[in-house]
């Protein structure tokens, strides 16, 4: 069974999350400071690390830069900060995920088995991908939703494949740049609004209210396998 580092100051928060992590199944390992949490990190290699933002000892944001420097170990930020910038750069910096303050310990439970899953599964992963009605043909470039083909733009397929591949991650807006078009240029954000815009034209069953593709607040936007 997998590992999982909490890193926070708050007691009766880490009481918490240890006590739903190991009913869980998960092995629990805790710090109160970013450089003690840190230490942890590369000591004892967890599959997964829930990470304060504010922290005393190095900021939470800090630890994020240097676990990404070493590996890929799946990152969940918990913020206090309500400030979407601070989310955004903790997605920037490679955190896999963030959960604002206060939340639920079953939230954080089904975001750490959501996690953990998909990189479990990352590597040569399932070229055809369905989510209820949706079909995704990785390989032949091709979607359909309820057995009829959907005309994507390369871009537009390049953008539902990397959310489909990833279910449950939020994205920013360069990340999806990114990942649509092999390239990010910093100021071209926004372009992704639009392609999003006819992405759910095209997908969606009311592009009103998008089931598939949400928008996270702020922050960028998010595949509901679910939908
Ligand atoms: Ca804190």
């Amino acid at each position: 069974m997998a590992t999982i580092l909490i890193v926070e100051d708050e007691p009766e928060l880490v009481r918490v999350l240890r006590s739903y992590l190991e009913n869980a199944g998960y092995t629990v390992l805790t710090a109160s400071r970013g450089d003690t949490g840190l230490a942890a990190y590369e000591s004892r290699k967890p599959d997964l690390v829930l990470l304060d933002l504010n922290l005393p000892g190095m900021d939470g944001l800090d630890v994020a830069r240097h676990i990404r420097r070493k590996d890929n170990t799946p990152i969940i930020m918990l913020t206090a900060r309500v400030e979407e910038t601070d989310e955004l750069i903790g997605l920037e910096l490679g955190a896999d995920d963030y959960i604002p303050k206060p939340f639920s310990p079953r939230v954080v439970i089904a975001r750490v088995r959501a996690l953990l899953r998909r990189t479990e599964t990352s590597g040569p992963a399932a070229r055809m991908l369905r989510f209820g009605e949706l079909e995704i043909d990785q390989d032949g470039h091709t979607v359909s939703r309820a057995g009829q083909m959907l005309d994507l733009t390369p871009t537009e397929f390049n953008l539902l494949a990397a959310f489909a591949g990833q279910p449950g991650r939020v994205f920013s807006r360069l990340q999806l740049l990114e990942a649509s078009q092999g390239t990010a240029y910093e100021g071209y954000e926004r372009t992704i609004d639009a392609h999003i815009k006819n992405l759910r034209a095209k997908l969606e069953p009311d592009p009103k209210k998008p089931r598939y593709i949400e928008t996270v607040f702020g922050v960028g936007y998010r595949f509901n396998k679910d939908a």
